[in-house]
């Protein structure tokens, strides 16, 4: 099998495999309990949030709760600042956010909430002007992500920060889920004050995640009860995802692998565009815009999910776009936020690069796409 669905989810590290075990098995404490074994296992959690603290850049790691996933961040994040500020209620996000934040952003719309839905253009970017127009006195919230799960396009997030707080008193959330591990992160210097991650996207299993909340920043609790994670997130901590999360941190801090990762992308993405006439890239095509390991291609006139069965019997994992809406028949609704053609936003295939893929992955996978490709486009 060639795995190239790397934002979709990620194969977990051995290191961190190794950093979990002794937790399901013989260190099964409650990190909560007085006695000496519970307080190694609390130990253990405070170490992980250390290792996340510093992966991101955060400073004090008091700032670091753990969560299960990347949703539950960013619905905390989004939610709980709205249970805080009943009377702010005017939201800015884009269009082009994941389903966790966009999902929720029409739900609460459906509920009162006034949000602005940022545009993005052909190449799914931001204008910062509508930004600027958008932000108003009353604004409680703007979320943006800061690097696009499906076409792997950046917003410059610490220009959008500065232009949040020069014209508002508006809290800035950022989905930071696709990004971190892929590019360096800093909290402490970045105007942002929540940000959500996701263990399973960079090697740590699923069932974990964090949101950092800047000191000075109230959030209600997500979860009331025995008052764990200094209240705000009760429930005995899944000790054994959260020492992966924070080895797998400690992994990504140590990555010296970003180049051949972009490599390979760059080489699979130059050698399709330049050999298949109909196929061309969705997101802007400077790359230092993109994350380092996404490509978003269309080959114009094929269905997107007929190519991907095609390269999963060739043995090949992509996807048509966010894993999420994967069984749906629709295309994208980045893609159409980004005004791509029907006919183009189709045939659109998501490669996404990961630690673990090979010179050989890519060479195959070119190998196969030319006689699949030909073969759909005579059916
Ligand atoms: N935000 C972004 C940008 C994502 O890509 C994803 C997952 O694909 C999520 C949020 C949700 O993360 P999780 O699967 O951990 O809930």
């Amino acid at each position: 099998m060639i795995y190239l669905d790397n934002n979709a989810t990620t194969q977990v590290a051995p290191e961190v495999f190794a950093a979990m075990q002794p937790y399901l098995t013989e260190l099964y404490g409650n990190p909560s309990s007085a006695h000496a074994f519970g307080r190694r296992m609390r130990t253990a959690v405070e170490t992980a949030r250390e290792q996340v603290a510093k992966l991101l850049g955060a400073g004090d790691s008091s700032q670091i709760v753990f969560t299960s996933c990347g949703s539950e961040s960013d619905n905390w994040a989004i939610g709980g600042f709205l249970e805080q500020n009943p009377g702010r209620r005017h939201l800015i996000t884009t269009r082009v956010e994941h389903e966790a934040v966009r999902n929720l952003c029409e739900h609460l719309a459906e509920i009162g909430c006034e949000v602005t839905w940022l545009e993005v253009d052909r190449n799914g970017e931001l204008d910062l002007d509508d930004l600027r127009r958008a932000l108003r006195r009353n604004t409680g919230l703007v979320s943006i992500m800061l690097a696009n799960n499906e076409t792997g396009v950046l917003f410059p997030i610490v220009e959008i920060g500065r232009i949040i707080r020069e014209n508002s008193d508006a809290v800035f959330h950022v989905d930071g889920v696709q990004a971190v591990g892929k590019i360096p992160i800093n909290l402490s210097d970045w105007p942002i004050d929540l940000f959500s991650l996701s263990g399973h996207k960079f090697h740590a299993p699923k069932g974990v995640g964090a949101l950092y909340i800047r000191r000075g920043v109230e959030l209600p609790p997500f979860i009331i009860g025995g008052g764990q994670e200094t209240g705000r997130r009760s429930g005995t901590e899944a000790v054994p995802n959260i020492v992966a999360l924070g080895r797998a941190c400690q992994l990504a801090r140590e990555f010296s692998g970003h180049q051949q990762i972009r490599g390979l992308r760059d080489r699979l993405e130059d050698e399709i565009l330049a050999n298949f006439s109909k196929a061309s890239l969705n997101g802007i095509a400077d790359r230092s815009k993109r994350l380092p390991n996404t490509s978003n291609i269309s080959f114009a006139g094929i269905s997107g999910p007929e190519i991907l069965t095609s390269l999963d019997e060739a043995g090949v994992c992509v996807s048509t776009g966010s894993a999420c809406n994967a069984e749906s028949r629709e295309v994208s609704g980045v893609l159409r936020a980004m005004n791509v053609p029907y006919e183009v936003a189709r045939g659109a295939i998501r490669f996404s690069l990961g630690r673990y893929n090979t010179a050989d992955d890519v060479d195959r996978t070119l190998k196969v796409l030319p006689e699949l490709i030909d073969r759909l486009r005579q059916s």
